[in-house]
């Protein structure tokens, strides 16, 4: 299957940075938000990666300015209707992705493809919301795009063969690897990662260390780059939230249930990085 056009849905966070590998690699992007500011800052933060990456000699300028002039972006969801693929990234709400993907199957063609970003939702829902189930498939990319490496190629129950080697193969061409996973609750990395956060939160909330301590020991008692709050506040509190309510409720296990803390910080809006505030404050 030939892909040309990328569709992108979110300009948050994921969005801006999906759209950015994608531009990077040749690919035609349209990106689209309900919010205008969202691609408003979307777009200055690609502007502003790519920029670093010219510096660093990673890029070229001309080779920028080509990205930037492949993406565009737009507020209605009707603007994708010709892409060969959408990678939906909106706000981590099963309805609202719902939604969109109800809408993606009464406006794209046939052939295209219907990928989400979701961290936890079940493709198998997402899939049987549009007329083409075995079109839709999970492409999970890591945060921040631009630096991780793997992408989780998540098979709903309907993903047809087909889709299935098209993701993989478009994962490649934007330089990431691959890995094939089955659907269920948080796939394979956040159904592992996201739980060690949150008990990290149990653990900052119980008083034991502070939140520098606790990022410590896991950096070098673990060996892990960065400490658990630290990705939290990276991550964005109330995607981890949302993640450990799919968990929950998905498995029900109450060892998944969300940290108390974690739910008050999310309320207070503390949501980490893209607040200014969570565990660490980015004034
Ligand atoms: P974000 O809050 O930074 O961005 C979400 C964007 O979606 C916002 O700009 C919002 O305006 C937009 N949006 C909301 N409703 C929309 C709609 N109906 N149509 C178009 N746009 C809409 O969130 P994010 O961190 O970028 O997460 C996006 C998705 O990626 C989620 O499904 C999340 O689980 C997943 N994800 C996040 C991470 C991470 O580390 N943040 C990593 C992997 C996957």
């Amino acid at each position: 299957m030939k892909v040309e056009t990328v569709g992108v849905v979110g300009a948050g966070t994921m969005g801006h940075g999906i759209a950015q590998a994608f531009a990077v690699n040749g690919f035609t992007v349209h990106m689209v938000d309900v919010s205008d500011e969202a691609l408003r800052r979307g777009v200055a933060a690609i502007q502003k990666s790519l920029e670093r990456l010219v510096s660093k000699d990673k890029l070229s300028a001309a080779d920028r300015d080509a990205a930037l002039q492949r993406i565009s972006t737009a507020t209605a969801l009707d603007s994708l209707a010709d892409c060969d693929i959408v990678v939906e990234a909106a706000t981590e709400k099963e309805a609202l992705k719902l939604d969109i993907f109800r809408h993606l199957g009464e406006i794209c063609r046939d052939d295209a493809i219907l990928a989400s970003n979701t961290s936890s939702i079940s493709l198998t829902r997402i899939a049987a919301a549009t007329p083409k189930p075995e079109r839709v498939i999970g492409m999970h990319f890591f945060n921040p795009v631009a630096v991780m490496k793997l992408v989780e190629v998540v098979g709903a129950l309907q993903t047809g063969d087909t889709t299935f080697r098209a993701v993989e193969e478009l994962a490649r061409k934007v330089g990431k690897e691959p890995v094939p996973v089955k659907d269920s609750p948080g796939f394979v990395a956040n159904r592992i990662l996201v739980p060690m956060i949150n008990e990290a939160v149990f653990v900052y909330a119980e008083g034991l260390a502070s939140a520098e301590n606790i990022d410590t020991v896991m950096k070098l008692g673990a060996n892990h780059p960065i400490g658990p709050l630290a990705l939290a506040d990276m991550i964005g509190l109330d995607v981890c939230l949302e993640v450990m309510k799919v968990l929950h409720d998905g498995l029900g296990d109450p060892k998944y249930r969300p940290a108390p803390l974690l739910q008050q910080m999310v309320d207070a809006g503390y949501l980490g990085r893209k607040s200014g505030k969570g565990f660490y404050n980015y004034d």
